[in-house]
C-alpha cells in the first residue's frame, strides 16, 4: 500500500515509512492511495473473532508488504493482550437504542491506548531494522500523552519529548505522564494551550536545523498508524450489533478528528454505517464547519472535557483532502489560507460530501452534567466528561427524527470515568474509583520541566537529550 500527502508535494511512502515520518515533509498527512474495500462476504466473515484477530485482518490491506499476516498477528495480539478486559472493547446497552463502546481498558484508561499500543510495537519492529533512532515529539491535551508514554517507556532507541499545557490536564491525566522515570521520557509543561503545543510539534517536523540532526516521529493521530488501529473497533461495534446487515451510528467524542476519522475510514472499506455523529463541547470549530461550512478558529475555552478543548482539528484535513477529489494542491492552498487567516470555508463539494455521512452536535457544560446524571440514573453507568458529550449528542440525534428507531446509535466511550472524577462526582454524587491496576498513581515520584511557550527554547531542549538519526 503506498501513501500519499494530502498537499501533494511529499514523497510517497509505503506503510513502514509512512508510520516512522509521522508528518509528511510538505505540512501534509499521510493517507492510504486508495481505501482498501472488504465485500459484504468478507465483513460476515469477520463476525465473532477475537478482537487481535479481527484487528489483523482490518489492518492487514493498509500494512501491506511491511509486515507479514503473522508477524501483523503476533503484534496485535501482544498489543490487545495488555487490555483489562477479555473483549478489549466492551459494548454495553443503554437503552432500546443507546450504546455504548468502552475503549478505556487499556493501561492509561482512554481509548488512545488501543492505537498506541500498538504504534509503539510497530516503531519498535520498524526500528529494530536499521540503525535508525527515532526522536517522538508530541503534543497533548492530557490522554495522548500518557498512552504515548507507556507504549514507548524504557523502549531502546525511541526517546519521547511530550509537551502539555501547563496547569490544564488533569492530576491523573498529568501522574500517568510524569509518574514514568524511565530515561527515555521526557515530560514539558508549557504555557500556553494545546493548540500552541501541537503548533511547536508542527514546527519542529518542518524545522531543518531539527530533522537534519534527529528523525523526528509522530505519536499524534497525525500518524496514520494510529487512525488505521481505531478503525478496528467500529468494526467490533458493528458486527456485534448485526452488520454488514443492519446499519450503526456512532457518536464520538471529538478533538482532532482523529477518532471520528476513523470511523469515516471504516465507511469507505465497506461498513454500513448511518451517521458518523461528531461530538464537541464548546470548543466547536468542527461543529461549525460542518453546520455552516465555516472553519475558523477560536480561542480555546478550557472546559471539564480538555482532550476536547481544541480550535484546530488536525485530521479535518484527511477529509477536507478525500472531499475535494484528493486534489493536493487545492488543499494546500485551502489550509495555506487556514494557517495565515484562522479561518476558511468548505467548498460545497466538501459539505455536501461531509454531510452525507456527518452530523454534529455541541454540548455546553450543562448539557454535559445532564448526560452524565443520565447515564447514571436511568443505565447505571458512570460517564466521564467526554463520553457524557457524546451520549448528550447521540440522545439528541435518536430524539430529532433524522434516523430510524431501529439504527443502533454507538457512542464511543473514551475514557474512564475516574480520569477526572471531579466532574463525575458533581453530578451524580458517586466518585468513581481507580481500577487497581493503576492504583498508587498519586504516591508515585513525578518528574516533568516547565519551559517558555516559545518554539526556540522547546526545540535547544530537545536538541540537548535526544539521540542523533543514527
Ligand atoms: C483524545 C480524546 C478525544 C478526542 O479524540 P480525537 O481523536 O482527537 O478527536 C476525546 N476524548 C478523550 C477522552 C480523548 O482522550
Amino acid at each position: 500500500m503506498d501513501y500519499i500527502s494530502t498537499r501533494g508535494q511529499a514523497p510517497v511512502l509505503d506503510f513502514e515509512g509512512a508510520t516512522l515520518a509521522g508528518l509528511a515533509s510538505d505540512g501534509g498527512l499521510y493517507v492510504p492511495r486508495e481505501w482498501p474495500r472488504f465485500t459484504k462476504e468478507e465483513i460476515a466473515a469477520l463476525a465473532g473473532l477475537p478482537y487481535a484477530e479481527l484487528a489483523a485482518k482490518v489492518m492487514a490491506p493498509f500494512v501491506g508488504d511491511s509486515l507479514s499476516y503473522d508477524r501483523l498477528l503476533e503484534l496485535t495480539t501482544q498489543a490487545y493482550g495488555r487490555f483489562s478486559h477479555a473483549a478489549v472493547t466492551p459494548l454495553k446497552q443503554l437503552d432500546h437504542q443507546q450504546w455504548l463502546l468502552e475503549l478505556f481498558h487499556g493501561p492509561t484508561l482512554a481509548f488512545k491506548d488501543v492505537a498506541l499500543q500498538m504504534l509503539g510495537l510497530l516503531f519498535e519492529e520498524f526500528l529494530g531494522r536499521s540503525t535508525q533512532n527515532l526522536t517522538i515529539v508530541g503534543a497533548t491535551s492530557g490522554d495522548t500523552g500518557s498512552a504515548a508514554i507507556d507504549a514507548v517507556a524504557g523502549r531502546s532507541k525511541v526517546d519521547i519529548f511530550m509537551l502539555h499545557p501547563k496547569g490544564r490536564v488533569s492530576d491523573v491525566q498529568r501522574r500517568q505522564m510524569t509518574t514514568v522515570l524511565a530515561p527515555n521520557v521526557h515530560n514539558i509543561a508549557i504555557d500556553g494551550s494545546f493548540d500552541d503545543a501541537q503548533a511547536m510539534v508542527k514546527r519542529m517536523f518542518n524545522d531543518k536545523a531539527m530533522t537534519d540532526r534527529f528523525s523526528i516521529g509522530a505519536v499524534n493521530s497525525i500518524n496514520w498508524a494510529r487512525l488505521m488501529a481505531q478503525v478496528v473497533y467500529y468494526f467490533a461495534a458493528a458486527l456485534q450489533l448485526g452488520a454488514p446487515h443492519r446499519a450503526v451510528a456512532f457518536s464520538v467524542p471529538t478533538g482532532n478528528f482523529g477518532d471520528v476519522f476513523a470511523g469515516y475510514v471504516a465507511a469507505q472499506m465497506g461498513l454500513p454505517i448511518a451517521k458518523l455523529i461528531v461530538a464537541t463541547n464548546v470548543n466547536d470549530i468542527l461543529h461549525r464547519a460542518l453546520s455552516t461550512g465555516d472553519y475558523s478558529a477560536g480561542t480555546v475555552t478550557p472546559t471539564a472535557a480538555p482532550s476536547m478543548d481544541i480550535q484546530v482539528s488536525s485530521n479535518f484535513e484527511r477529509l477536507l483532502f478525500d472531499l475535494a477529489g484528493r486534489d493536493g494542491a487545492a488543499i494546500n492552498a485551502q489550509m495555506a489560507q487556514f494557517e495565515a487567516e484562522k479561518a476558511m470555508s468548505l467548498t460545497n463539494a466538501q459539505r455536501e460530501g461531509a454531510a452525507a455521512l456527518f452530523v454534529s452536535a455541541r454540548a455546553d457544560a450543562d448539557e454535559m452534567a445532564q448526560a452524565i446524571r443520565w447515564g447514571w440514573e436511568s443505565a447505571g453507568e458512570l460517564l466521564d466528561p467526554h463520553t457524557a458529550i457524546g451520549i448528550h449528542a447521540a440522545r439528541a440525534f435518536a430524539a430529532s427524527g433524522d434516523v430510524a428507531a431501529d439504527v443502533p446509535v454507538v457512542t464511543l466511550a473514551t475514557a474512564h470515568p475516574a480520569k477526572f472524577p471531579e466532574a463525575v462526582e458533581r453530578s451524580t454524587g458517586h466518585r468513581p474509583g481507580l481500577p487497581d491496576r493503576v492504583g498508587d498513581l498519586f504516591e508515585r515520584e513525578e518528574r516533568c520541566v516547565d519551559l517558555a511557550g516559545d518554539y526556540d527554547t522547546v526545540a535547544a531542549y530537545v536538541a540537548g537529550l535526544a539521540a542523533p538519526k543514527v
